[in-house]
């Protein structure tokens, strides 16, 4: 090490002599002192190697001051933060994908903070079973025989076939190979519960005569699988449910449906579920078994649900993955009271559901509303009233086009779309808006009530 370098690194104040500093007792005090300390830790190695490699740093007391307390700040920011989603993506897996209903936070905070009849049976005093509301309200609201509740999804689908058909052959179209947020793929979850996949078909194209064919002595299960976040066009064809479960039923084989998003009803009044099928109708056409997921458009917490025949059903309860795969109380409870939402039918209560059924009316009401306030409040910014392509997200529905409406900033001092959305990411209150065509697009849809108030705040103020 050259002398310079050694004169430099001598001039590093130690750790001791930054903790005793009085401007750090209400940061040790806040995140306590181990935290500060390898804060400190960090920044001061940061510094060591600056100098090592032949570069200069500002040392004087008062730059270390602000680098120190904009690192310790940004501690304080680490956690889990709420944002406001006003990219009208209603299942916005980045953002966490569903919110909960009030009934729904409620009851999770209730089996927090207490003790709770989770795993015992009041009328007699002795062990009962976890889930069981939850699965009860499932078999009433999709007229299953029997259900079951695990941590999510994917889970479900690897409980299935580990229990349903390991060391056997399993028929999947070659159209739903779906790979679902990068993580979740067909193949790969198949290989890991020792079932063997088999494959029928064409992508575009898939007989009834091809699973036919695809059947052998170690054929266990046909599978079919939601094509969640993607669609196939043009020339394509696949044998519809009842097809699938009379041959299942004719070779003596598990007809199994990965539902995906989990439309548990179709609510009548509202048309935007055209071409979904929701679960009822996946077991009234004959799927003995259907899992789905509990926080995408079911408005639900992260849960999976495997709805269909008891003997079924019953099987996977005592199989070993299902330990691995319990939900937590605060889930179920949660789960529950959005259960007792959908018996109520009351689904304006669910936000997800409200997200998605709202009318272009209110959006474009809405959207008036929020330009006006907003050219009130910040001037030299044009703000229009726009349609906008908003959409189900989560890998749920590719197909449904949903429509709403928005407010697009343009001509704005600070710059275009890119920079303003960089602004409104940086805030307190992170505001995540869509874009096009280099104008900042705010959704309405899936701003929640008092964030219209909070979006005109951060146009208000200077720097967005
Ligand atoms: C989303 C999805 C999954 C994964 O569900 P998680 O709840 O995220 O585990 C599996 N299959 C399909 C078809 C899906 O759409």
């Amino acid at each position: 090490m050259n002398e310079d370098i050694k004169r430099k690194m001598k001039l590093i104040p130690g750790m001791d002599t930054l903790l005793e500093k009085e401007w750090t007792a209400p940061w040790q005090e806040r995140l306590g002192r181990d935290t500060v300390k390898q804060i400190f830790g960090e920044e001061l190695a940061r510094i060591r190697n600056v100098f090592l490699a032949g570069e200069d740093a500002d040392l004087s007391p008062e730059n270390l001051r602000v680098t120190l307390e904009a690192l310790l700040e940004a501690q304080t920011r680490r956690r889990v933060r709420p944002v406001l989603n006003a990219t009208g993506v209603v299942v916005h897996t980045n953002l966490g994908r569903s919110i909960l209903a009030e009934e729904a936070v409620e009851a999770a905070r209730e089996a927090a903070a207490n003790y709770s009849d989770l795993e015992y049976n009041l009328n007699d005093g002795t062990r009962g079973r976890r889930g069981g509301n939850g699965e009860a309200d499932i078999c009433v609201l999709t007229g299953a025989e029997s259900a079951l509740l695990v941590n999510n999804n994917a889970g479900a689908v690897l409980l299935c076939l580990s229990a349903l058909a390991r060391g056997t052959e399993v028929i999947v179209s070659r159209g739903e190979l779906v790979e679902i947020g990068g993580s979740f793929r067909v193949p790969e979850i198949m290989e890991f519960s020792g079932a063997e996949l088999v494959e029928a078909g064409a992508t575009n194209i898939t007989r009834l005569r091809d699973y036919e064919r695809a059947v052998t002595e170690k054929t266990s299960m046909l599978l079919k699988v939601h094509p969640s976040n993607f669609r196939i066009e043009g020339f394509t064809a696949k044998p519809d449910r009842r097809e699938l479960a009379n041959l299942a039923r004719e070779r003596g084989l598990i007809f199994m449906e990965d539902a995906g998003s989990g439309l548990l009803v179709k609510p009548t009044d509202s048309g935007i579920w055209e071409g979904e099928t929701d679960v009822r109708t996946c077991i009234e056409e004959g799927a003995d078994i259907v899992t789905f997921s509990g926080d995408k458009i079911l408005g639900g917490p992260q849960i999976g649900v495997v709805a269909g025949k008891k003997t079924l059903v019953d099987r996977l309860r005592g199989h070993p993955v299902m330990r691995a795969l319990r939900v937590d109380k605060m889930t179920l409870a949660a789960f529950e009271g959005t259960m007792r939402l959908y018996r109520k039918k009351d689904y304006d209560a669910i936000p997800t559901l409200a997200m998605l059924r709202r009318t272009q009316e209110s959006m474009k009401t809405q959207a008036s509303r929020l330009a006006e306030k907003l050219s009130e409040a910040a001037s030299g910014a044009k703000f229009s009233v726009v349609p906008v392509p908003d959409a189900v997200g989560g890998g749920s529905c590719p197909a449904l086009p949903l429509p709403g409406w928005g407010v697009a900033v343009t001509d704005h001092p600070l710059g275009g779309a890119g920079r303003l959305q960089a602004l409104l990411r940086s805030r307190e209150l992170p505001i995540i808006c869509g874009a096009r065509d280099d104008a900042l697009v705010i959704h309405v849809r899936t701003l929640r009530p008092g964030d219209e108030a909070e979006v005109v705040r951060a146009f208000a103020e200077p720097g967005a």
